[in-house]
């Protein structure tokens, strides 16, 4: 995997004052993958130390009046095109800078006065389709023993809980909020496990309840309400789907977006939210765009067969019919499933960073399809998917 990175993030001292901002987590990631450095002021020539610059009014001036906006342009176009060469997916840059700054930046009064919009060189990395972020993405995205990696695992893909080195497990009934009366349908366990996969903090929920089973939205995300009490803040989402044929491959896939066909909101139904004045969630970006790269990157350094694409939660328990296969396909839907948007809700209400992963054990809509084909087509890609799951971690 090819990650452009801010040289001041690297420690090198490229900055206008003649230092740099070295991140542990940014130097971390940077120990793992091919690292493509980039210092669009550099590249354009200009000299360490210097003032210091910021955007106004779409052009670039340094403090001293100076308008630099095309040597901007020149050092942003070379480090495009130094990324474009080097395939790099990613692109972690430095924070607020009138050319690494991503979506805020400084406002042209040199006065720390932050305003939205992009430095010169992460416009033109993102018109390009890389996913740019800055290290504050990297930060919190980093496991610690305090903000374990929460995972959440679905039918026939929970055996990912054995590799967990425990350390306490935890009965889902001594959960908040999650049902009494449930019991796992086959292929789940209702245990969760706190421990680390590979020396990465992690908790395991190797099984989940589902709105088919006659459990509400709030039931049914208590899980991740659990899991952020505990810490975390990144949280997977392993789930298996049917591909809507022409729109999706049966196999692995990372989910992009999702549209919530359940007619349920676990929202509408939080006790926190309901003496809240703007009870409104953003799902934009509700699955990480920082995590769906690296794990596309993962998967293509180990060879792992993936596609990716727009999820549709429905209620079940029924499979679709012709017809609604036919109206997923025109909305743009490439996998379809009975779980998981009520909780990548949750999580994005809780800001946490969403990562979805699928298995598409079938076509959407195929005739022969049971619990016990779905388990099977899990277990044929389960080696694959444990090694897409750990590579993931490691990279974190
Ligand atoms: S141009 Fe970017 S990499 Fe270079 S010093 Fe400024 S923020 Fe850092």
């Amino acid at each position: 995997m090819r990650v452009a990175i801010s040289r001041c993030l690297l420690g090198q001292p490229v900055r206008y004052d003649g230092g740099s901002k070295p991140v542990p987590e940014v130097m971390s990631l940077a120990g793992k993958v091919d690292v493509c450095p980039v210092c669009p002021e550099g590249a354009a020539g200009l000299p360490v130390p210097r003032p210091p610059a910021e955007q106004r009014e779409g052009r670039v001036f340094l403090s001293d009046g100076r308008d630099v906006t095309a040597e901007f342009a020149h050092g942003s176009d070379a480090c495009r095109d130094l990324a474009l060469r080097s395939r790099v997916s990613l692109a972690v840059l430095k924070a607020k800078s009138p050319s690494c700054g991503v979506n805020l930046i400084y406002d042209g009064t040199y006065s720390g006065t932050l305003t939205a919009g992009d430095g010169t060189l992460a416009a033109r990395l993102k018109k390009e389709g890389i996913c740019v972020v800055t290290e504050d993405v990297v930060k919190a995205c980093k496991p610690s023993v305090e903000n374990p990696v929460a995972i959440v695992l679905g039918t026939g893909l929970g055996h990912l809980g054995s590799l967990v080195k425990p350390v306490r497990r935890i009965d889902y009934h001594d959960i908040e909020g999650f049902p009494a009366a449930a019991n796992p349908v086959s292929g789940h366990v209702f245990e969760a496990t706190v421990g680390t996969i590979d020396d990465v903090p992690v908790v395991v929920y190797p099984g989940r309840i589902h709105l088919y089973q006659g459990f509400s939205a709030a039931e049914v995300t208590a899980l991740v309400r659990h899991a952020h009490r505990l810490g975390c803040r990144d949280i997977i989402f392993a789930c298996a789907t049917g591909a809507v044929p022409g729109c999706a491959h049966t196999g692995l896939g990372i989910l992009t977006d999702q549209i919530n066909l359940t007619g349920r909101n676990p929202l509408a139904e939080w006790e926190e939210l309901r003496d809240v004045e703007t009870p409104f969630v953003d799902m934009n970006d509700a699955y990480s765009p920082y995590l769906r790269t690296v794990a596309r990157g993962v998967a293509d350094d180990l060879g792992i067969a993936v596609e990716e694409g727009v999820y549709a939660g429905v209620l079940g328990p029924c499979f679709e019919t012709p017809a609604e296969v036919a109206a997923l396909r025109t909305l743009g839907v490439s996998y379809v499933g009975m779980s998981t948007v009520c909780e990548v809700i949750m999580a994005k209400a809780l800001d946490m960073n969403v990562l979805g992963l699928t298995l598409a054990a079938n076509e959407s809509g195929a005739a022969d399809v049971t619990h016990e084909s779905v388990r099977a087509a899990a277990e044929a890609h389960s080696e694959d998917f444990e090694r897409l799951v750990r590579g993931v971690l490691r990279m974190l």
